[in-house]
C-alpha cells in the first residue's frame, strides 16, 4: 500500500460536513519540526515543484488550476509569492478576480473565469475565483438560495468539464482567525509598505465574520470531490501554510507524473559539430 501523501490531512472529503470552528488556524500538526525545520523542508519542497512544472510544460498536454480562496488578508498573495517563488514564470499564470466589470456583470459568472482556465502545460492560479459568486455575493444577499444551489451544481459542473478535458483542479482555503486578520489588516494601517493594501471596506465585511465561515462551509461542503477536491489549510502562521500548500501542490503533481517527451527517432546520439 503506497503511503498516505501528506496533503490528504487538510482535504475534505466528499459528502462530509465542514466545521471551520474545529480546524485551529493556529496549529502546527504535522510540520516536520519548528520554524527552521519547516522552512528547510519547504525549500525541498519547492525544488520539487520546479522540477515537476518543468515536466508538467515539457508534457505539453495537461495542466493544474490552482484556486486560492481566502478572507481578507488571508495570504493569497504571500502564499503565490512564497509557493511559486523557484518555478519557471513562463509556466505559470497568477488571474485575480476582483468585483466584477459592468461587462463581466452582463455575462454568466462563470464567463470571465473560463477565459482563464490553464492551458496545455501550464498552472493557473486563481487569487479569488468563481466562489466569490457563492461568497461574497451570498453574504451580501445579492442573489437568493435557490440561486446559490444552483451555482453549487453549475460549479460542480463547470470544474467537471476542465478536469474531464485535461486540468487537474485544486482549491484551497486559507483558514485564518479573525485575531490574525485584526492583527493583518493593522499592519495594513501601520506599515507604509503594506498601506496601498489597506481598504477601508475590509473593516466592513469583518463584521460579517460569522456569515462568511457558514458560505465557506456550505461552498466548500457542496462542491469538494474526488476529481476537485477542497483543501482547508491553516493560515496563521505563514511557514505552516506555505510549506501545507507546498505539500498539496507537490501531491497533486506527483499523483499527474508528468514526462518530458520522448526524443524524436534519430536524435539521441546526434552530436552538433
Ligand atoms: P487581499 O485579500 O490581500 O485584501 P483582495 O483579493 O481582497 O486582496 P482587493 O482588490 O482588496 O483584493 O479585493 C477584491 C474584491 O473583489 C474583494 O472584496 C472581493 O470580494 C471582490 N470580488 C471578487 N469577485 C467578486 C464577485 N464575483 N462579486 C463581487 N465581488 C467580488
Ligand atoms: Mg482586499
Amino acid at each position: 500500500m503506497p503511503s498516505r501523501p501528506v496533503s490528504d490531512r487538510w482535504r475534505i472529503r466528499p459528502r462530509t460536513t465542514v466545521d471551520l470552528a474545529a480546524i485551529d488556524p493556529g496549529t502546527k500538526a504535522g510540520a516536520p519540526g519548528d520554524k527552521l525545520a519547516t522552512k528547510d523542508a519547504s525549500a525541498v519542497l519547492r525544488a520539487r515543484l520546479a522540477e515537476l512544472q518543468a515536466r508538467l510544460y515539457a508534457e505539453g498536454s495537461r495542466s493544474l488550476l490552482v484556486v486560492l480562496q481566502a478572507m481578507d488578508a488571508g495570504g493569497k498573495d504571500g502564499t503565490v509569492r512564497a509557493v511559486f517563488e523557484g518555478v519557471n514564470p513562463q509556466g505559470v499564470r497568477v488571474a485575480s478576480f476582483k468585483a466584477p466589470t459592468a461587462q463581466e456583470l452582463a455575462h454568466d459568472f462563470l464567463w470571465r473565469i473560463h477565459a482563464q482556465a490553464p492551458g496545455d502545460g501550464e498552472i493557473a492560479v486563481f487569487n479569488r475565483s468563481h466562489y466569490e459568486d457563492v461568497l461574497v455575493v451570498r453574504v451580501h444577499g445579492l442573489v437568493g438560495e435557490d440561486v446559490v444551489r444552483a451555482r453549487f451544481r453549475r460549479i460542480r459542473a463547470f470544474e467537471e468539464l476542465l478536469v474531464g478535458e485535461g486540468t487537474t483542479v485544486v482549491k484551497i482555503m486559507l483558514h485564518i482567525s479573525p485575531e490574525e486578520q485584526r492583527t493583518r489588516l493593522q499592519e495594513r494601517v501601520d506599515d507604509p509598505a503594506k498601506r496601498w493594501k489597506f481598504n477601508a471596506a475590509d473593516l466592513a465585511e469583518r463584521e460579517h465574520w460569522d456569515a462568511y465561515q457558514r458560505a465557506f462551509e456550505d461552498a466548500i461542503a457542496a462542491t469538494t470531490t474526488r476529481d476537485a477536491p477542497w483543501y482547508v489549510v491553516p493560515g496563521d502562521r505563514n511557514w505552516y501554510r506555505n510549506w501545507a500548500v507546498l505539500n498539496i501542490l507537490v501531491d497533486t503533481l506527483e499523483r499527474l507524473d508528468p514526462q518530458y517527451p520522448p526524443a524524436p527517432a534519430g536524435v539521441e546520439g546526434t552530436v552538433v559539430e
